[in-house]
């Protein structure tokens, strides 16, 4: 017996490491393989290949009888590995981060510097959110409460999401947590697991790519073009989804594109997704900022797999406050609570009570919207000035303009920008490899926009454009 269990142990060792083996050579073909394709110029990920491989994979797996979740996790592993290797080249050493830094030390320094790289609006949460918050402390509102939130503020939050979109939810399908971006980290880790896909239309906020692999999941990216408008196309989605796809992330208003999607489109992606059991994660947070209205998941009902990520940052100018809600299936608010009470037991309580006073003062985000649009419309204005191609926003508070190839680094060239022109943008490089455009943001004054979109022309001139 004792005879018979070592020798089986050192068989299953012996399979272990086997699995290894076949893992590295595997790794060799496909080295090969990106050899090829390099030298013909094909790009690295081929879904219908990729799917091919994984059908039989699957095959396989059901004459064993073993689990289709598990043999898909390790497809998903064994080409993101394959992706990886492929791609191994020394990560590019400047981020937009270190736009912002430089931009500030100019400024230190006494240059005059616009600055249009922040996605941060300027406007700073009212004057009675200020004043019920600080009175909170004071009061002492600062005690452990329910991972969820404030009853009171979830129920305004049912009361805001009935008045929008005439949509009766309950509180259990609410909760309160420290902004839109820890929101999307609490979806991407109740949805995905390791192995797990999620699918980001590309030009995209940075955040969508980094935290897939984050919970070990592999982000897949479907790439919208200027001329369409940025619009997605269905059969594009189609192509880049497999067994493994569990969500998907639509951004309407869009950063960094400003685009809202008409309804039927964005209506049709939603019947898609759910049709193919893909939990939909939109995030509205720009919702506020608009130029004639706003789709929402939560147009329609909210269906299990919903997802809808809102935030107090920009429709309040609440940035630093660190609040936002999810709306979702009650089991996975359920979910998202376990983890807000692991990790930080809750939202502070004087922050959730600014964040009620927020909600009762209807006027804001409306306010806060037209000023972005005038904005808008002057950026717009500018930018047609200078001759660069861009798509008009529907909302949002960024436009993102085509400046051509000013050089071989996007990077380096916004730093170029920078430090010549002394104007601050996001480059496209970080949406998603857009090289050929910036991201000029709304965030800041009239003067700056004006002036740092004038600037910008004089430097595309002097680079010497050459669009194409
Ligand atoms: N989603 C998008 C698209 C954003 O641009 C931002 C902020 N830049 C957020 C979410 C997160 O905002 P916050 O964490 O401040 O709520």
């Amino acid at each position: 017996m004792a005879n018979d269990l070592s020798a089986l142990r050192e068989e299953s060792r012996r399979l272990a490491v086997e699995l290894v083996k076949i893992l590295a050579a595997r790794r060799e073909v496909v080295n090969k393989i990106a050899d090829l394709k390099k030298a013909s110029g094909q790009p690295l990920v081929v879904p219908n290949v990729e799917a091919e491989v994984r059908k039989a994979m699957l095959e396989e797996a059901a004459k064993h009888g073993l689990s289709v979740e598990t043999i898909n996790r390790i497809a998903t592993i064994v080409f993101s590995d394959a992706v990886e290797q492929q791609q191994a080249k020394p990560k590019p050493a400047l981020t937009h981060f270190d736009i912002l830094r430089r931009a500030v030390e100019l400024q230190k320094n006494g240059r005059e510097v616009q600055r249009l790289e922040v996605g941060e609006p300027d406007l700073g949460a009212p004057p009675e959110v200020r004043n019920s918050t600080a009175n909170a402390v004071l009061e002492g509102y600062a005690r452990y409460i329910d991972s969820r939130g404030l009853a009171e503020l979830r129920a305004a939050i049912v009361k805001t999401v009935y008045e929008r979109y005439g949509l009766e939810i309950s509180p259990e399908n609410v909760i309160v947590t420290p902004g839109g971006r820890f929101s999307i980290y609490l979806a991407a880790k109740t949805l995905l697991r390791e192995g797990d896909e999620l699918l980001v239309i590309d030009p995209s906020w940075p955040m969508y790519r980094q935290v897939a692999p984050f919970v070990g999941a592999r982000s897949i990216h479907v790439k919208t073009r200027l001329e369409d408008g940025w619009t997605p196309s269905l059969n594009e989605i189609e192509k880049h989804i497999s067994p493994s796809t569990k969500a998907i992330i639509l951004n309407y208003p869009n950063n960094p594109t400003g685009k809202i999607l008409d309804r039927i489109t964005f209506n049709k992606l939603v019947e898609f997704a759910t049709e193919h059991g893909i939990t939909i994660i939109s995030d509205e947070v720009y919702a506020d900022y608009v130029r004639n209205g706003h789709v929402s998941i939560l147009d329609n009902e909210l269906g299990k797999q919903h997802v809808l990520i809102q935030s107090f940052s920009k429709s309040y100018g609440m940035t630093g406050y660190r609040i936002g809600y999810v709306i979702a299936d009650k089991n996975l608010i359920a979910k998202m609570a376990s983890i807000i009470g692991l990790i930080i037991t809750c939202v502070p309580e004087f922050i959730q009570m600014g964040a009620l006073t927020a909600l009762a003062l209807k006027d804001t985000p409306k306010q806060y919207a037209a000023v972005m649009m005038r904005r808008m419309e002057l950026a717009v204005r500018e930018l047609e000035k200078i001759g660069a191609e861009f798509y008009r926003p529907d909302g949002g508070m960024y436009v993102f303009p085509r400046i051509g190839k000013l050089g071989d680094d996007a990077m380096a060239t916004a730093f170029e920008l920078l430090e010549s022109k002394g104007v601050a943008v996001a480059p496209g490089s970080i949406f998603g490899g857009y090289d050929e455009f910036v991201r000029i943001s709304l965030g800041a004054s009239d003067e700056s926009i004006v002036k740092g979109i004038r600037l910008l022309g004089e430097f595309i001139t002097e680079k010497g454009s050459k669009r194409g």
